[in-house]
Formats: C-alpha cells, structure tokens, sequence
C-alpha cells in the first residue's frame, strides 16, 4: 500500500507558462485529497491522469484567490459531469460565503452536496484510518496549515498462529487482520493482539499553506514523513517576506529541522525564479533532503509490508 503525492500546481500567486495556481493532491486508498485549490487545478486533475474520483475532499488554507480560484471551475465541471456524491470542502471561515456567492451570480445548481465545513484549529476529520488536523499559521489573512495523519495500523499476521488457535483461513482471518476479535468454530475467542505483531506507523503528511515562520507549524509538523513547504522568496529577500508573511527557504528549512521532518519539498514558487536553484541550494544548507516541487511531480510512499 502506498500514498502518492502529485503537486498540481506550485505557483506563489501568478500562475506561470510552466507552474500552476497552488494546489496539492494526496491520493490514498481510493480517496482524494486536494490541499489548495488554484485556478486551473481540474486541468491539472485531468492532466496528472487523476481525473475526478467520487471520494474527494478539499482543503482550503486561505482565502488569498491564489488558492481558491479553482473551485468554482471544478464544482461547475463537477455539476456538468453530473456527480451525485457528495463534496466536503473545509476552509476558514469566509469560505461559504465565497463559494454562495459564486453559486448565486453563475445560477451553478450542482446535484450534489456542497458540504462547506468552515474550521479552525484541531482535529477537523477524524476517519477510521486517519485524522486531518489543522493549525493557524503566519500570514496577512487567517490561514491553515494542514496535517493529514494516518493512524498506526494494526501489526504483521502470523497465519500460523491463527492456525494454532483453530482459526479457519477466509474471513475470519480478515477480520483479525483489521483488528478485530473472532470467534472460532469450536467457540474459542481469538483476540488480534494474539496473531497480531507491534502496531505500525502511519505516514504523516504537512501542508503549510501561505506563512512566515510559525512555531504552530513545526509542532504540526513534528515527526513528518513529508513537509510541503511554501517557498515564495530567496534568503536575500527576508525582509519583504516577513513584511508579505511568506516564507525564504531558510525559515522552511528551519521548521523541517526542528520539526524532525523527514523530507523537505518547497512549492509556492515566486514567478520571479526562472530558475529556482537558488531556493534549493539555500535550503538544503540547511536541511538536505530538500526538494523543488514542479508542477505533475509525483512522490509515493510505501509502506514498509
Ligand atoms: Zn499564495
Ligand atoms: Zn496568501
């Protein structure tokens, strides 16, 4: 089992001939996630081969159009495609008026549900596998960053065990795996810890959105497996960062290191850098596994089986 990770769009504000409005895509057991939604993002959905899958939930940092831009494009493409599931959009507050406002001048009627959830910090989704947390950062206008967690998955089988224990092989031996107890036929309880090795780790994800440096971030960002970091100006232009509140690569080099990330990609890219190496070499100064994202790079992480 994998995750994989597609960056949509990696502009900072103006999209360019080579880089998108923001928008990042988690794709996980059948279930899609869009972290920002910039203009042009269904494009880019459709360019990634992603296309628009019934499970798909949308995280909106903040509502600097940048970021928000795509929606009305996807939901009316959406409602022409005629969806029926339906649609979970979570954002900071201001994002149903945004979207009411859209759906109004357009007459946009889609035949299913908008369900705007407007949210703050904590834990905003809590599913069987996984939670999506949330914190508020640095920047000019109330903004998220946003922490998609998996829970520890249940430990390694031992068939032989469950054989032992006079489990039968088929659907029982699923139900063990998922964690779940059993009775066998002659009417023994078999608990999971019993066939079961250590919990394993889930893999966690953070998305910083737009900010300076924010000490909320590196705690959320505590223990990533993936930091995706913006990177809206060089080391040479911290002050204009801190007076725009974006971020150089030394403040996102510097959460990715006290956070104990594992791996840095910097997105949200200045038009200004043609050519971002600069970013990179800047950053990885300071912390080495960095990467520049572009836009339709993938990252997959597997789970160790
Ligand atoms: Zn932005
Ligand atoms: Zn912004």
């Amino acid at each position: 089992m994998s995750i994989e990770v597609v960056f949509l769009g990696t502009s900072g504000s103006i999209p360019t001939p080579e880089r998108s409005a923001p928008c990042l895509a988690i794709k996980r057991m059948g279930e899609l996630f869009l972290f920002d939604c910039g203009e042009g993002a269904q494009r880019q959905l459709i360019r990634s081969g992603l296309g628009f899958p019934a499970k798909l939930k949308i995280f909106i940092s903040h509502l600097h159009g940048d970021h928000v831009f795509g929606l009305p494009g996807l939901i009316h493409t959406l409602s022409l495609l005629d969806r029926r599931a339906p649609l979970d959009i979570y954002g900071p507050p201001g994002l149903r008026d945004f979207l009411s406002c859209i759906r109004t001048t357009v007459g946009l009627k889609p035949r299913f549900e908008l369900r705007i959830r407007e949210v703050g910090e904590g834990i905003i989704l809590s599913a069987r596998d996984y939670v999506v947390k949330a914190v508020w950062v640095e920047h000019s206008i109330p903004t998220l960053a946003y922490a998609l967690e998996e829970k520890p998955r249940p430990g390694r089988f031992h068939p032989e065990r469950a054989k032992e224990l006079g489990v039968p092989e088929g659907p029982l031996w699923k139900q063990l795996q998922l964690g779940m107890p059993v009775r066998t036929p002659d009417g023994r309880l078999v608990r999971p810890e019993e066939v079961l090795g250590p919990p394993r780790r889930g893999f966690k994800i953070v998305y910083s959105g737009d900010t300076g440096w924010s000490e909320a971030l590196v705690e959320l960002a505590r223990g990533a497996d993936l930091l995706v970091h913006e990177c809206m100006f060089d080391n040479s232009l911290s002050e204009r960062a801190k007076e725009d509140k974006h971020s150089t690569p030394e403040v996102a080099a510097r959460t990715a290191l006290e956070a104990g990330a594992q791996r840095l990609v910097l997105t949200h890219i200045s038009a200004r850098y043609k050519d971002p190496s600069v970013l990179l070499e800047q950053a990885r100064a300071l912390f080495p596994n960095t990467m520049i994202a572009h836009d339709l790079l993938r990252i997959e992480l597997w789970h160790e089986e």
